[in-house]
């Protein structure tokens, strides 16, 4: 074990944990050090609400903090309850079914829905817990590009022996701020027979008219055969839930083993995203001004000579540096001048695509967003 950690220290590839404490205005405190941080995935500034926190400490007081057992046996509560009805409204499905996580959605659902008889076309930039889904699962695992639809295409004509195909995308790319191309990628779908299954982790609250994610943006929701979200980002909470018909959530509440074989959520957890789902439908304004932010700082990036990967509407602002040690430097710079942006290396991202990964909340200044552009113009 020693020398393998070794080995990833030599190679700058070490990961350890530090001590992150919140502050206001999107700040934190690490080392005793102030700093304005681009490291987390709380796009609206959820977690740190004073309505969302209130709905959590009435649940604490009122249920406890564990919810004791699994949704099957006692862990359900009237907290749950109500977040799954809240879910379903506000993604216009019928049912929603809760996971402790958006990971333990993703690997739930897609062992549930797929077997050895089927094939899956997973994109090759998904999240690894789609692509832990799809290992697990047992089907034939095919990868594809989004940028080389005419190469899945081939595929997919390939895979007519199958029982059944399926197509597994992530709606927002969590390391490039790519938005997937749904509707080409449902064409493709409805030719073929096949089920497309979206991971709305990065796009709840962010993407969409209402905030419910790419498929509404794109105006996809009613060919798409699954939805997959978490709770754990815009958010601001924890937890993850998939939503559909109720044979659906049935369906998968009975087959999948990150359901049953856990504890459900925290009650106070529960509530904290029920009151976060209120905020992200009645306060849009949140999405126009994350927008705005995000712009900001893919202007400022590319008016230092450097360019910003990704959706221009996405939160998830990627500076592609190529080199590990590029990549891991500059952030130190960054750090070193009072920011904290991560450096995302290998095996997160392919080899040769080390990058700095800015994710863009409301709890930013727009001062801080002109600073730190001002440090990358150092970096150059
Ligand atoms: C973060 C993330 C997940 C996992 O969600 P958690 O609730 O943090 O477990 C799943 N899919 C994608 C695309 C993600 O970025």
């Amino acid at each position: 074990m020693a020398q393998r950690l070794a080995s990833l220290d030599n190679r700058g590839l070490r990961r350890s944990t530090r001590v992150f404490k919140s502050l206001p205005d999107g700040r934190c405190e690490v080392d005793g050090r102030s700093f304005a941080s681009f490291c987390g995935s709380d796009y609206l500034g959820l977690s740190q609400d004073s309505r969302v926190i209130a709905a959590a400490q009435k649940a604490l007081s009122e249920a406890g903090v564990g919810s004791g057992a699994s949704a099957v046996v006692s862990g359900f509560t009237p907290q749950h309850a109500e977040l799954v009805r809240r879910l379903a409204e506000f993604t216009g499905e019928p049912d929603a079914l809760l996971f402790p996580t958006g990971y333990a959605a993703n690997v739930g659902t897609l062992t549930a829905l797929m077997g050895s008889d089927d094939v899956v076309f997973c994109d090759r930039l998904n999240h690894a817990s789609l692509v832990d889904g799809c290992g697990h699962s047992g089907a034939r695992f095919r990868v594809y590009r989004h940028d080389r639809l005419d190469r899945l295409e081939r595929e997919l004509a390939k895979s007519d022996g199958a029982r059944r195909r399926f197509l597994v995308t992530d709606g927002v790319f969590s390391m490039d701020g790519h938005v997937a191309p749904l509707n080409d990628l449902c064409s493709l779908a409805e030719r073929f027979d096949a089920a497309v299954v979206v991971d709305e982790a990065h796009a709840t609250g962010v993407y969409g008219r209402h905030g419910r994610g790419v498929c509404e943006q794109v105006g996809v929701q009613d060919r798409v055969a699954v939805r997959i979200g978490t709770l754990s980002k815009a958010l601001g909470a924890l937890g993850g839930f998939v939503t559909g018909s109720t044979t659906l959530t049935s369906y998968i509440l009975n087959h999948a083993r990150t359901q049953f074989f856990s504890t459900a959520l925290p009650p106070a957890v529960c509530a904290a995203a029920t009151a976060a789902v209120d905020i992200v439908e009645t306060e849009p304004s949140r999405r126009r001004r994350l927008r705005e932010l995000a712009g900001l700082l893919r202007s400022g990036i590319t008016d230092v000579g450097m360019s910003a990967a990704g959706d221009e509407a996405s939160p998830i602002v990627p500076v592609v540096l190529g080199d590990v040690g590029k990549a891991v430097a500059a952030a130190a710079f960054l750090q070193e001048h009072g920011f904290l942006v991560p450096a995302i290396r290998p095996p997160t991202v392919p080899q040769g695509t080390a990058r700095l990964r800015f994710s863009v909340s409301t709890s930013h200044q727009e001062e801080d967003i002109r600073q730190v552009v001002d440090v990358l113009r150092l970096i150059r």
